[in-house]
């Protein structure tokens, strides 16, 4: 049957505006990167996609190389809005990438106008839309002219089939250029998306943030739960199904002695506030305001109703944020 959303899906979330830009994002926003492929229940899958709309989740992240196969998750996501959601897709933020290598062409990888192109083409295919909201450019390409890349986000806005340009692990210097350009040819950029977490402090010491808050960009910062592990699920063991047992991007080396102690400290600090060590990491991100969302993955409905209390606590206190650096920060 055809899921009919939640209609108080609106009374959960705070809504913050992307920085200098007229769009609102939910404070949590949904990544289809890992366990959205098709070697995962087409059932499972499309309840956490459905319990996220309901939970007032309306950015959906994606890009051309989820699965596993390459478009897996994308062709999922196509599926779950062609049945369920297309009556809601006014409400919908879908965002999808491209530029990481996706094949073996040279047209399958790096941030050319053909590469760029051709995977927007096929991404609206895969996903049964005109238009997607935000296209980004997955990495930087240091072998491509910034003019092209950007160009080619220009294009994809000017053809309608992107609302907004996004970019995706620039550092700042090209970050800043980036957005330069995207201004001079009237279509700003967005956001951009790092990693960060209380585990990774790049877009706090190589200037990021101050770069987003002066040029007018939001972050949607990716992996704030470093991947699981800033949750309490490895203080002990590695669980049957946990991530750190059977995905390629994180390996079960890192849940070792020194990881176990940080993470054992992290999680004593949260407990002292009466939330967990995922709701702490999670306000912890969202504790800035050049953060616009925490762009989170799941791999049930009750990791998401439990994340998303994350902000039904009381701020983080300056020796709260003193003593989180002291066991996060390597
Ligand atoms: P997170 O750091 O939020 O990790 C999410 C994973 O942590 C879940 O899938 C689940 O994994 C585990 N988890 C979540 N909540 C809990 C909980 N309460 N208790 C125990 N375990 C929990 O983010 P991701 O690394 O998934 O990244 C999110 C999104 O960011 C991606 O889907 C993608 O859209 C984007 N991204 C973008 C990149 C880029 O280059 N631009 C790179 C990487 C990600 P499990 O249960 O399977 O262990």
């Amino acid at each position: 049957p055809i899921h009919t959303p939640a209609e108080d899906r609106y009374e959960h979330l705070p809504y913050r505006r992307a920085s200098r830009s007229g769009l609102d994002l939910p404070a949590f926003s949904f990544g289809l990167w890992q366990k959205f492929g098709p070697e995962h229940g087409y059932e499972k899958r499309r309840e956490i996609i459905l319990h996220a709309f309901d939970l007032g989740i309306t950015h959906f992240d994606n890009a051309d190389r989820y699965g596993p196969p390459t478009r897996g998750a994308q062709k999922f996501f196509g599926q779950v809005l062609a049945q369920d959601l297309a009556p809601y897709r006014d409400e919908l933020i879908l965002s999808t990438k491209a530029g990481n290598p996706i094949g073996a062409s040279p047209y399958q990888k790096g941030a050319s106008r053909k590469s760029l192109l051709a995977s927007l083409e096929h991404s609206l295919r895969d996903l049964g839309t005109d238009y997607v909201d935000v296209f980004y450019s997955h990495s930087p390409d240091l072998t491509t002219p910034l003019e092209e890349t950007v160009g080619a986000l220009v294009s994809a806005v000017g053809q309608g089939k992107a609302l907004y340009a996004g970019i995706s692990n620039y550092l700042p210097d090209r970050a800043r250029k980036a957005a330069a350009l995207l201004r001079e040819a009237g279509v700003p950029l967005l956001v951009h998306q790092p990693r960060y977490s209380i585990f990774d402090r790049r877009p706090e010491r190589n200037g990021l943030l101050a770069a987003a808050a002066e040029d007018g960009f939001g972050l949607v910062v990716y992996s704030p739960l470093a991947q699981g592990l800033l949750t309490d699920k490895y203080l002990v063991d590695i669980p049957d199904g946990a991530r750190a047992r059977d995905s390629a991007f994180l390996s079960p080396d890192v849940i070792d002695a020194t990881y176990r102690e940080r993470a054992a400290a992290l999680n004593k600090i949260a407990e002292e506030r009466g939330q967990s060590l995922a709701q702490l990491a999670l306000q912890w991100v969202l504790r800035r305001p050049e953060v616009t969302s925490a762009l989170i993955g799941a791999s049930s409905t009750g990791q998401l109703d439990h994340n998303l209390q994350a902000l039904d606590f009381p701020p983080l206190t300056e020796a709260e944020l003193a003593s989180i650096d002291e066991h996060g920060v390597h």
